[in-house]
């Protein structure tokens, strides 16, 4: 392994700085994903920057209703959250959906948004990787790729990403919040992970040297019926194939709200806007679930071993909005 440095930061200010103008440092998290591709070769750090010890571990409300949780909040103290599992159960029950106990028990809110694709040519320093290694082709596109992209991929990559916090996050409008060398900004978390492109080395919008320091969970969501279903290889501790987190308004009979967002089909949560548009102001019943996910699916372009997943993504929406009306 090559040499590093090391530096456990007190502040996010100390942080920042200790990153900024160093490509080659990293933030260090839980270490959950980064340790593990370090120890693979894919990483090659020369300095870590622990901010797992920094004063972000609170969940909270906030003044207007909305919820923040901070970035070093663990993944099983918020979907133990009161605040959490009250308002936002979708949330909860995406994080209880991924990895196991002992990892939810150190991986951090930051360090799950910002995890890499567990692409099996991504993750072998001796496969070609457009991800890992710009211009040297993606494997995947014509090999090992079951577990791949359906949605929004390019020629370039068809990875998807792993998160599924990050999947109930996209359906319920939350927002990171970033502390960087030039200040701190809010990304919509729909906007801050990217498609592949012609730049599938870029997973986010992240700016070098930023730093995640909580996401919000709006207001508007609060208290709304929710839920999140993940259809996998194993019980626990695998990947979604596809998944679903829904945020769901039926009043009256009528879609007043739909928030829709898929994991396991693409290079980032993908927000079903197609499908959450077709819904809202209409009857909430299985002929405009199933029209309304057709709009939205029929723009899926499989690979060779993974059109399942198309009819996966279907069938968990169309049963969790059905399981979520009155
Ligand atoms: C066997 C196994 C099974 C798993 N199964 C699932 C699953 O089913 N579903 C799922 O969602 N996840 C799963 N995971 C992934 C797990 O959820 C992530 O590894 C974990 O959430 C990453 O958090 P961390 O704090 O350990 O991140 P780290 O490994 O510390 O960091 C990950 C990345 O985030 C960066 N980073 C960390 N914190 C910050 C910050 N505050 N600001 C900016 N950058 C930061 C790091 O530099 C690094 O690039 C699994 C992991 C393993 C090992
Ligand atoms: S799908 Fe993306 S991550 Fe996987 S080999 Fe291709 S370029 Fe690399």
């Amino acid at each position: 392994m090559k040499p590093f440095s090391y530096m456990r930061a007190r502040t996010v200010e100390e942080a920042v700085a200790a990153h900024a103008g160093r490509p080659d440092a990293r933030y260090l998290g839980g270490g959950t994903n980064l340790v593990d591709l370090m120890k693979l070769g894919v990483e090659r750090p020369a300095a870590l920057v622990d901010v797992s010890g920094l004063p972000l571990g609170a969940v909270e409300e906030l003044p207007d209703g909305s919820v923040r949780a901070g970035a070093t909040v663990r993944n099983s103290d918020l979907a133990a959250h009161p605040l959490v599992r009250d308002r936002h159960p979708v949330l909860a029950q995406a994080l209880l959906a991924g990895a196991s106990g002992q990892l939810r028990n150190i991986a951090t809110t930051g360090g799950n948004l910002l995890q890499r694709t567990r692409c099996p040519y991504f993750q072998d320093p001796s496969k070609p990787c457009n991800k890992r290694e710009p211009g040297t082709g993606c494997g995947a596109r014509e090999g090992v790729h079951r577990d791949h992209a359906v949605l929004g991929h390019s020629a370039q990559c068809v990875a998807t990403h792993p998160s599924d916090m990050a999947v109930a996050l996209a359906a319920l409008d939350a927002r990171v919040e970033l502390s960087g060398p030039d200040g701190q900004r809010t990304l919509p978390v729909t906007e801050f992970h990217r498609l592949p492109g012609d730049r599938p080395d870029q997973d986010t919008e992240i700016a070098p040297g930023e730093l995640i320091t909580g996401v919000v969970l709006p207001a508007a969501a609060s208290g709304l019926p929710s839920a999140y279903r993940k259809a996998r290889d194993r019980a626990s501790y695998a990947f979604a194939l596809a998944s679903v987190a829904v945020v769901l308004d039926v009043r009256d009979g009528v879609v007043r709200h739909a928030g829709i967002a898929f994991g396991g089909v693409a290079h980032r949560p993908w927000r079903a806007r197609r499908a959450e548009e077709a819904l809202v102001g209409g009857p909430a019943v299985d002929a405009a679930f199933l029209a309304a996910l057709d709009t939205e699916l029929d723009a899926a372009e499989p690979l060779r071993d993974n059109a399942f997943k198309v009819g996966l993504a279907h069938r968990l929406a169309r049963d969790v909005l059905h399981r979520l009306t009155p």
